[in-house]
């Protein structure tokens, strides 16, 4: 496995959250989850968190340019310098470029792209469990579909995107965490 600037993609409740921090932690690299960040912001009070609240309770995404100014704060700190993991971001063909264009005036490149795949009902049944223990407010039923016709009109067309770039691996997100993470491994070597 010698990736070390790499992103998960992959419907809500896939897993990328869970593997993102699994192999963060494995290769000492930090996790970038920009909706952890957006939840900080939220709790926090602060100018993104109020631009943001609205959309994520609804399931919607929050604006390009939101998202793509906290990404790229957090891909700025030295931290990233060695190496990370992407964690729902981008999310979206304007974020995908701005990341690249991010990357390319730091003098480095995205080398991997894993997206989980995993079919819809399995993720909504998922979701729906998780939402009973977290008590997340963007996890009822209505919110969980809204997020799921998201991810395909928005985000998946990025598969084919990295899939074009030859960075693509593309691994079964169905199965226990070890299976998953073990796929993946196999997919970043
Ligand atoms: P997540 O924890 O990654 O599922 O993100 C939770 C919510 O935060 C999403 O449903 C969106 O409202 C928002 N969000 C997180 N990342 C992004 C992104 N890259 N672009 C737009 N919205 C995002």
């Amino acid at each position: 496995m010698s990736a070390r600037r790499m992103l998960l993609l992959g419907p809500p409740g896939a897993g990328k959250g869970t593997q993102a921090l699994r192999l963060a932690a494995k290769l000492g690299i930090p996790q970038i989850s920009t909706g952890d960040m957006l939840r900080e912001a939220v709790a926090a009070g602060t100018d993104v968190g109020r631009q943001a609240q609205g959309y994520m309770d609804r399931g919607e995404l929050v604006p390009d340019a939101v998202v793509i100014g906290v990404a790229e704060e957090r891909l700025s700190q030295g931290d990233a310098e060695s190496g990370f993991v992407l964690d729902g971001f981008p999310r979206t063909a304007a974020q995908a470029e701005a990341l690249d264009a991010l990357l390319a005036r730091m003098g480095t490149n995205l080398e991997r792209c894993v997206a989980l795949v995993a079919d819809e009902d399995s993720l909504v049944a998922r979701l729906l469990g998780r939402a009973q223990i977290e008590g997340r407010s963007d996890d009822s039923e209505e919110t969980i579909r809204t997020r799921m016709g998201v991810y395909r009109a928005q985000t998946a067309p990025l598969v084919d995107y990295y899939r074009k770039r030859g960075i693509l691996g593309e691994v079964d997100g169905l199965g226990s965490i070890e299976e998953v993470a073990k796929r993946i491994e196999e997919a970043l070597s």
